[in-house]
C-alpha cells in the first residue's frame, strides 16, 4: 500500500462486528440501528426511483430540493441564513463531507486539532491530506478539556479544529462556555472549525445544543458537516451534507468534485422529504431515545460498571475497572465471548500519547431495539 494508507487498521466497528457475530453476542457495538428508517420516508425513496427522472447523475453540488431543504432546516433550528445555491453540498454521508472539507481546506503540512476520543475518520482524513494532527484529550468522568491545553494546542501553523457536539463516544454536548473559548482561540489564530454535527436532533434531557457557527464572528470560519443517517435511522443511504459561506465552502466544492462529483440521486428526494418533516417527527425522536437510554441504563444496573447519563448521542461510556483487570480491548472480548454482549473499546479513538486516558472505558450504543436493549443485561462478577 502507499506510505499515506500504511497506518491504517481494519476499523474497530468491522473488528469488533467480525467477533460479535463469531459469538452470536447482542450488538450493542457500531452505531447502527437494528431497526428500520420511517416507512413514509421510506416511500419516498422507492417514489423517487420510480419517477423517471432521478436515475441518472444528479447535479454535483447536490439537486435543488435537498440544497434548499438543508438550508431551511438550518434556519428553522438555528437561524442560519444559508445560500441554497453556494453554501452547501450534498456528501456521500458525513464522512465524505469531513473528507472534502480537509481535502479542500487544508494544505500539507498544516496543523489540525482534534479533540480525543475522536471519530476515527478524522486522523485518516488529517493524514491523508498531508496535515499533522494534534490532540486535545476530554478528560474523564466528566469529559471536558482542560482550557489550557486547548490553548496550548493552537499554533502559527493550526489551520483547523474538528469538532463534534454531541459527542461520539463520550455522549457529552459541549457548554456555550466550552464553545465560546474554543470560538475565542479560533478567532485569535485565524483557525476554521470542522463541526460535525450528525448527532444534532440527538440531545437527551434538558441538555440543550449549540451549533458553533452560531456564535459570533464564527459563521465565516465554519464548515457544518452532518447526515441523515441518525436523524432519520437512515444509515445505510449514506446521504450527508456541509453548509457554510460560500467563501469557505469553494474547496469543499472543489475536492468533492472528484472524490464523488454526485451522490445517490433518488435518495437525495427522499432526504430533502425527511428534513422538512414537522416538529413532532424530531420530538418523537428524541423521546425515543430518552426511552432508550433509560432501558440500557437499568440493564447496566448492578453491572459493577460506572457511567453517567450521556447529554447526546446514542452512546454511552462506561468505566469497567472496578470489575476487569485489563486494558479495553481485553474487556470487550471478554464480554462478548463470556457475556454475549459487544461494545467498542475505545484504542482507536486516541492517540498513543493519550490512549492511558481511556484506558477504563468502552462504549455502549442504545440505537437497538427495546427489545434487545432490555437483554444486555451484564452479570459481571468481580473479577479482578
Ligand atoms: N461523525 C460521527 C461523529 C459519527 O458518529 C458518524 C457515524 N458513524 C459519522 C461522522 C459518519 O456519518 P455518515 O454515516 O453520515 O457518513
Ligand atoms: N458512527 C457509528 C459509530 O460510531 C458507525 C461508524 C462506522 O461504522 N464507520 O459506531
Amino acid at each position: 500500500s502507499a506510505r499515506r494508507v500504511e497506518t491504517f487498521g481494519t476499523t474497530i466497528f468491522t473488528e469488533i462486528n467480525v467477533l460479535a457475530q463469531q459469538y452470536h453476542a447482542l450488538n450493542l457495538g457500531q452505531g447502527k440501528p437494528d431497526f428500520d428508517t420511517p416507512s413514509d420516508i421510506v416511500a419516498e425513496l422507492v417514489k423517487a426511483s420510480q419517477a423517471g427522472n432521478y436515475n441518472q447523475y444528479a447535479p454535483g453540488p447536490g439537486t435543488p430540493d435537498l440544497r434548499q431543504a438543508v438550508a431551511h432546516h438550518a434556519a428553522r433550528f438555528y437561524d442560519l441564513d444559508i445560500d441554497p445555491d453556494r453554501g452547501v453540498i450534498v456528501t456521500a454521508g458525513a464522512t465524505e463531507g469531513l473528507l472534502s472539507c480537509v481535502l479542500g481546506l487544508v494544505d500539507p503540512g498544516d496543523e489540525v486539532i482534534v479533540i480525543e476520543p475522536f471519530y476515527d475518520s478524522y486522523v485518516p482524513n488529517i493524514i491523508m491530506a498531508g496535515a499533522v494532527p494534534v490532540f486535545v484529550p476530554l478528560h474523564p468522568p466528566t469529559w471536558t478539556f482542560d482550557p489550557d491545553e486547548l490553548r496550548a494546542a493552537f499554533s502559527n501553523k493550526t489551520r483547523a479544529i474538528i469538532l463534534n457536539s454531541p459527542h461520539n463516544p463520550t455522549g457529552r454536548v459541549f457548554t456555550r462556555e466550552e464553545l465560546t473559548l474554543l470560538a475565542e482561540l479560533c478567532i485569535e489564530h485565524d483557525v476554521i472549525v470542522i463541526s460535525d454535527e450528525v448527532y444534532e436532533h440527538l440531545t437527551l434531557g434538558d441538555a440543550s445544543y449549540l451549533s458553533i457557527a452560531t456564535l459570533p464572528g464564527m459563521f465565516e470560519r465554519t464548515v457544518t458537516v452532518s447526515s441523515a443517517g441518525k436523524s432519520f435511522s437512515a444509515t445505510g443511504w449514506k446521504i450527508g451534507w456541509v453548509y457554510g459561506h460560500p467563501d469557505i465552502l469553494d474547496g469543499v466544492a472543489r475536492a468533492h468534485q472528484f472524490i464523488t462529483f454526485a451522490v445517490h440521486h433518488p435518495t437525495q428526494q427522499a432526504v430533502a422529504y425527511a428534513l422538512n418533516q414537522p416538529d413532532s417527527y424530531y420530538r418523537a425522536f428524541k423521546e425515543m431515545y430518552e426511552d432508550k437510554v433509560e432501558l440500557l441504563m437499568s440493564s447496566l444496573e448492578g453491572s459493577g460498571l460506572q457511567y453517567s447519563r450521556p447529554q447526546g448521542t446514542y452512546f454511552i461510556m462506561a468505566d469497567f475497572s472496578h470489575v476487569f483487570d485489563g486494558m479495553p480491548f481485553d474487556f470487550t472480548r471478554y464480554l462478548i465471548s463470556e457475556i454475549g454482549v459487544a461494545c467498542i473499546p475505545p484504542e482507536s479513538m486516541y492517540s498513543k500519547e493519550h490512549r492511558h486516558i481511556g484506558k477504563n472505558y468502552v462504549r455502549f450504543s442504545f440505537c437497538k431495539s427495546d427489545e434487545a436493549l432490555r437483554q444486555a443485561r451484564i452479570p459481571l462478577q468481580k473479577l479482578r
